[in-house]
Order: C-alpha cells, then sequence, then structure tokens
C-alpha cells in the first residue's frame, strides 16, 4: 500500500516537473507571477480556455490620483500635464480617484479628465485596507461620490495597494462595479495573465507588467531604463495577442518620467495591432 502510494506521488512530481519545464522554458511567457512559476495551471488554463480571448492586442494605462489628500493637490500639475500628453497620442486613460481625496482635486483637472476620452474608476472612499472595511459601504459611496463629480457612470474598482478578496467581488457585484483592475502585485497571481476573466460575475483585469512605482521606488531605475523594460514587455504581450496593462501613480509626474512616458505614449500609438483602450471599454470588448 504505502509503496504504492508513493508510486503515485512520485509519478505525479515527475508530472509537475515536466509541465514547469515546459512552461517556463518552452513555453516561456514574460516575467509572469511567482506562483505561475511554480503552479502554472490556472495561467495555461487562462490562455487556452478564455473566453474572452480579444480581437485585437489591448493597452490600458491606470493612473492612480491617490496616496492622500496633500499628494493629491501637490502633483495636480502633473497630473494636468499627463493628461494633455495621453491627449495629444490619443490614449485614453482608466484614472482610479480616492472619493475623499476629490476636494483636492482641481476643477480644471475633473473638466478634463470628463472632456477627454479618459474614464473614472473608484479607488475606495479613504486610502485604507478595503478588506478591512465593511466592503460594501465604502464601493457604493465612493462610487456615489464619483458619480455625483464626473459625468460617467463609474463601473471599476481597485481597492488600496491592490488588495481585494472574495468579499469585494461580492459587494462590487451589489454596488453595479464590473471589474476589477488589478496591478503589478506580487501577491497577485493573475496579474500577469494573458487575458481579462470573471470570476463571480466580476471581471478581474490581469495582464500587468511592472508599473511606475516597482521601477522608479523599488527598483530605483531610471526613465530610460524603464521605458526599455515597458517597451519590451509591451511587444512580448501584444505580439501575443495578449492584453497589457500599466499601472500608473500621479506622484511620477516629475518632468523627466512625464517625457519618458510621452515616448511610451507614441510608442503605443505608432504601433500596429495595439489599440489603446479604457478599462470598461475592455470589459465591453470581452463581455
Ligand atoms: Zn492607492
Amino acid at each position: 500500500m504505502i509503496y504504492s502510494i508513493l508510486i503515485i506521488i512520485t509519478i505525479l512530481i515527475i508530472i509537475h516537473a515536466t509541465f514547469l519545464m515546459i512552461f517556463n522554458f518552452i513555453i516561456n511567457p514574460y516575467e509572469p507571477s511567482f506562483f505561475a512559476k511554480i503552479f502554472p495551471y490556472q495561467f495555461i488554463h487562462n490562455l487556452l480556455f478564455s473566453k474572452s480571448k480579444l480581437k485585437d492586442s489591448y493597452f490600458s494605462i491606470r493612473v492612480d490620483i491617490n496616496s492622500s489628500k496633500e499628494n493629491v493637490k501637490k502633483h495636480n500639475q502633473g497630473v494636468l500635464e499627463l493628461i494633455k500628453i495621453a491627449n495629444r497620442y490619443s490614449i485614453p486613460i482608466t484614472f482610479s480617484v480616492v472619493a475623499d481625496f476629490l476636494p483636492a482635486l482641481s476643477d480644471e483637472a475633473i473638466k478634463m479628465i470628463d472632456e477627454g476620452d479618459h474614464e473614472v474608476i473608484s479607488h475606495g472612499l479613504n486610502h485604507d485596507d478595503i478588506t478591512e472595511q465593511n466592503q460594501l459601504t465604502p464601493i457604493k459611496k465612493s462610487k456615489e461620490l464619483l458619480e455625483n463629480k464626473f459625468d460617467q457612470k463609474i463601473v471599476g474598482f481597485i481597492g488600496s495597494r491592490g488588495k481585494h478578496d472574495s468579499n469585494t467581488l461580492k459587494a462590487a457585484k451589489k454596488s453595479g462595479i464590473k471589474f476589477i483592475s488589478s496591478g503589478y502585485l506580487s501577491q497577485l497571481r493573475y496579474w500577469s495573465f494573458p487575458y481579462p476573466f470573471k470570476k463571480k460575475d466580476v471581471w478581474l483585469l490581469g495582464g500587468s507588467i511592472k508599473s511606475d512605482y516597482q521601477l522608479y521606488e523599488e527598483e530605483n531605475i531610471t526613465p530610460e531604463e524603464a521605458i526599455s523594460i515597458w517597451k519590451e514587455a509591451i511587444d512580448f504581450r501584444s505580439k501575443r495577442g495578449w492584453y497589457t496593462q500599466l499601472e500608473y501613480h500621479n506622484i511620477s509626474t516629475s518632468e523627466e518620467k512625464l517625457k519618458a512616458l510621452e515616448e511610451l505614449f507614441e510608442y503605443v500609438q505608432e504601433k500596429e495591432n495595439l489599440k489603446p483602450i479604457t478599462q470598461s471599454e475592455l470589459i465591453k470588448e470581452v463581455g
């Protein structure tokens, strides 16, 4: 008995190891999440069986206007510059906004977001961990506050530091939120997935490449290096018809970082078979 169990376990380990080799060296996806590297089945499932395979390759950028009321005020001018650059290259931006910080955002910024092809999603009522709150109230309330200020329906949500759990999905659904935007988070197993997917009737986007925060703050690299990393990741994903999401922050609006972003926007705009899109439009394409 014990021998047959040992034999079965050995066979399973060999099969798993073979799978890992095929996934990591032959399929060789570009920087998959750590979870996908050691347990690639969910990634492969998304790749093979996604009902939401896209007609084209899409690129979306989510700009988080957040961290604190002071920072929203301090970086307001940077946000205005960022929108001007995006408009020049016809790149629609998905802005995630903390409802309690709305008074710190200038009327000019609100007007420019509304007048362009940009969209707003909720980043919660405050910037505290959503999973530690009664989730329905802050999600619903923030959606209402944002809808009162912006001339659009709010259908997306992203928790503080990207955190969410199954209660977030339930609260999102009850509030009329259709998707949870995700970001480059090491604890998030699906951030590198090829396509958005649905869980409990709510879309989870995945598709992320390294964010400005990851590159500038954690890896301490220059805007020039960041550009080449982003271009390489976008190339890899778009060639395969995968979705790409870049997460960006209003605090990365220094002149040289904005210049780098402008170069990236130009690259995206000129790239064939790559369509810049807002996240709610993307959900319409896959839904
Ligand atoms: Zn945030």
